[in-house]
């Protein structure tokens, strides 16, 4: 660029787009901030939680675990109704699943579906490290091959699918067919930053295919939440198994 058209170079106008961007952000921080003074209020420290969340993370394992008042929140909801058979279907490193362990009723059991042995290894250290090992089945393996064998032993009181989302629509048929009446079923990210209403990708083509299912599957009463926070703008679905 030669001296002239540097001196006529005029910033130009801020787009609306990098505007929008950067409100976003802010209300992100905040959204964080507050979630952060929530865990300090609400969710004490916990060696075993915080320990499953280091060693994911120092074992290169993704940071998509539920945030400390997610897993808190789904405890209670397991906790809710009584849960002594808990189904989860993505495992990561095992921290949704202490929580959950942590929510069943004496004698109860959650099962837990991974398909990584990296992550599954992982997972098993921690879930050994917070003591619930004797409460725990991890099953390794792609989720669709796993849940076929689980017909067994169902029913399921509550049953969190948290793994791949573009199979979100099958692990629900899924749960349906290991549920009961009373059965809770709750699914993970399915906002995710909005993309279902404005992005076109097969993650939220699923989505939006698992919402049309679930608003009119009759066993079913359905809601959904979203959700801001440490983890960013996501949201769950929960349903209620009436029939
Ligand atoms: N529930 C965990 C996070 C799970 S992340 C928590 O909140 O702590 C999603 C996990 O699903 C990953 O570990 C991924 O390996 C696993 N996954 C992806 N596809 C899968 C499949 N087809 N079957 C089973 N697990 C799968
Ligand atoms: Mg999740």
């Amino acid at each position: 660029m030669g001296l002239v058209e540097r001196l006529d170079f005029t910033p130009r106008p801020k787009q609306e787009s990098q505007r929008q961007a950067y409100q976003e952000k802010k209300s992100h921080k905040k959204w964080a901030d507050i979630d952060r003074y929530l865990v300090d209020v609400l969710v004490p420290s916990d060696p075993a939680l915080e320990s499953a969340l280091q060693s994911s993370e120092a074992a290169g394992l993704p940071l998509h675990s539920v945030s400390p008042n997610q897993g808190k929140f789904l405890m209670l909801l397991a906790k809710t109704v009584g849960a002594r058979s808990i189904l989860e279907i993505g495992t990561l490193g095992g921290y949704s699943t202490i929580w959950l362990a942590r929510a069943l009723a004496p004698g109860g059991k959650v099962t837990t579906l991974e398909a990584n042995p990296r992550h599954a290894k992982v997972a098993l250290v921690n879930i050994a490290c917070a003591g619930v090992a004797d409460r725990v089945d991890l099953r390794l393996g792609s989720a669709l091959d796993t849940l076929p064998t689980l017909e067994d032993e169902a029913p399921y009181d509550f049953i969190f699918i948290d793994a791949d989302r573009v199979n979100i629509p099958n692990y629900f048929k899924w749960a349906l067919k290991l549920a009961r009446q009373g059965s809770l079923i709750v699914v993970d990210n399915v906002i995710r930053h909005g993309a279902i209403i404005n992005q076109d990708d097969s993650t939220s083509q699923s989505i939006r295919q698992f919402f049309n299912l679930a608003a009119t599957e009759r066993r079913v009463s359905v809601t959904a939440m979203q959700t801001v926070g440490i983890k960013g703008h996501d949201g769950f679905a929960i349903a209620h198994v009436e029939a």
